[in-house]
């Protein structure tokens, strides 16, 4: 393939292959045909992660699985080619609805901002492809601006980066890619375009120090001609900051001033370009501040350039935009309850139980998100006839009803509350709140059987039967024999029984 000028040429020397189509180097099509070659690099992986979803999708898996297969499979695959290419964003929202249908097997039950969050927080650890994709490009200016690592295709970026003054002058200014004096193109305007993108600045006002500590190269708001300059010889006189073209007196600088630090005679009409540009502002004072470390800001919190790996900004950004879970807000409504710490709510079923089934069933509860026969109603064509209470078809089945206000539930909860509220140490029957949050100020062991004592009304109401107590005796005490065999094999007695207590042998 022909480069740089002589890109068009149809010579054909050397009795070489000069191929017209794109071209693949170590995985990657290259050609000057952009969109052909952008199309060749996405489309296979995207066909490849569809056909792997699809075949994963016929099994039963957990929330927490399916987002594990998304991460080995999906996401993973998917990093090579974001790093190596610039993936448009259209190509990006295809990939993501591809993962999103694989969680939820059809419309979002929970907000795309929400599930991206941590577990602790109540969000379930869904990546997301667009930060991944920001964060990749990030960690790309950091290993350029490692000195440590040298290699030539940084030439190339210094070289298109020298009349701006170099790149760690540039990640320190304010500065706007499309207004630079110099444009700059391909994988290296696509770095610097995500670096402005993500710095979010705080509003310059009269009184911000923001604006008369900024520097005034390649300044977004100082413009010449919709241009921000970049001008060597006022650089090399020790000219930096905005507050430098001020006196004391609050009265602009003049020329002799500069001139008198050796920039030369030819420069005045830059110089009176430059002082028109400078916006009127109020200065503090006077004295510089030099800016030594480049940060990457994100609202309160910054990163220093140097520990901008993928992880760390990916996670910087993920909290940056993470929108905590709707449920909470109603939760304490309807239980006119005050949560502070939701954290320790989220992270109850973790606590107590190993099973991740029964995990995600808790996680579905928290989001109401667990299917009853209000859901079923709604779905077409609808599943059940009318919305009403599985047990006693007398209210509509919402989640409070069915695991805490129908009849059928409360004389359960009466005989678990009876017969082992003793052995437990409960000091009353359990609350609603309790029943469907969980309570991290009373032992695990009283929150894991109340999550299993869910867990069987839910079974029985899937069966139509209703909740029989001594069945659930039964179910416990099975779940306990898969547990002690689990520790058995995992020599871990000493924790099951630690766990279980004087309530061993209290189901047989
Ligand atoms: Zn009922």
């Amino acid at each position: 393939m022909w480069l740089g000028k002589l890109r068009k040429s149809k010579q054909k020397p050397w009795e070489l292959k000069w191929p017209k189509e794109p071209i693949k180097i170590v995985g990657i099509y290259v050609s000057y045909d952009y969109v052909k070659a952008n199309n060749l690099n996405t489309a296979r992986p995207i066909e490849n992660l569809k056909t792997c979803l699809k075949f994963w999708k016929t099994r039963d898996l957990t929330l927490a699985g399916r987002i594990q297969i998304i991460k080995t499979l999906g996401i993973s695959r998917m990093q090579y080619l974001l790093s190596m290419v610039d993936v448009s964003k259209a190509k990006l929202r295809e990939i993501n609805k591809i993962l999103y249908d694989f969680l939820w097997r059809g419309l979002d039950r929970i907000a795309r901002h929400t599930s991206i969050g941590c577990k602790m927080k109540g969000g379930l650890n869904m990546p997301d492809i667009f930060t991944v994709n920001k964060a990749i490009r990030i960690d790309w200016i950091r290993r350029y601006c490692d000195q440590s690592i040298k290699h030539p295709w940084k030439l190339f970026l210094d070289k298109m980066l020298k009349p701006l003054g170099g790149i760690h002058l540039l990640l320190k200014c304010n500065f706007n890619i499309d207004k630079l004096q110099h444009k700059i193109t391909g994988f290296l305007h696509t770095m610097l375009k995500t670096w402005t993108d993500i710095k979010i600045e705080i509003p310059p006002t009269k009184t911000n120090k923001i604006v008369n500590e900024s520097i005034i190269w390649n300044n977004k708001n100082i413009t010449v001609a919709g241009k921000s300059v970049y001008y060597p010889e006022f650089v090399n006189a020790g000219l930096m900051y905005v507050k430098q073209m001020y006196k004391d007196n609050g009265q602009k600088q003049t020329w002799n001033y500069i001139q008198n630090k050796g920039v030369p005679s030819s420069s005045i009409l830059r110089w009176f370009g430059l002082v028109n540009a400078i916006p009127k502002v109020q200065i503090v004072n006077t004295q510089v501040n030099h800016v030594e470390d480049i940060n990457l800001i994100f609202g309160d919190e910054s990163l220093k350039l140097r520990d901008c790996t993928t992880r760390n900004v990916y996670h910087k950004m993920i909290n940056s935009i993470f929108i905590r879970p709707r449920t909470e807000i109603y939760f304490i409504h309807l239980f006119e309850i005050n949560i502070d710490c939701w954290e320790e709510f989220y992270q109850l079923p973790v606590k107590c139980t190993i099973d991740s089934k029964l995990r995600d069933f808790q996680f579905k509860i928290l989001h109401k998100i667990l299917v009853t026969n209000i859901n079923l109603v709604k779905m077409k064509p609808p599943r059940v006839e009318n919305a009403l209470c599985t047990f006693c078809q007398k209210e509509d089945e919402t989640l409070v009803h069915l695991f805490c206000e129908c009849s059928y539930v409360k004389f359960f909860w009466e005989n678990f509350f009876m017969l082992w509220g003793n052995k437990l140490k409960m000091q009353h029957r359990p609350k609603q709140w309790q029943i469907i949050l969980g309570d991290p100020e009373v032992s695990c062991l009283v929150n894991f059987l109340i999550l299993l004592g869910k867990r069987f009304v839910y079974i029985s109401k899937c069966k139509q039967n209703k909740p029989d107590f001594i069945d659930f005796k039964r179910y416990v005490q099975s779940i306990q024999n898969i547990e002690l065999a689990i520790a058995d094999r995992k020599n871990k007695l000493a924790a099951h029984n630690k766990k279980w207590g004087n309530f061993l042998k209290l189901t047989t």
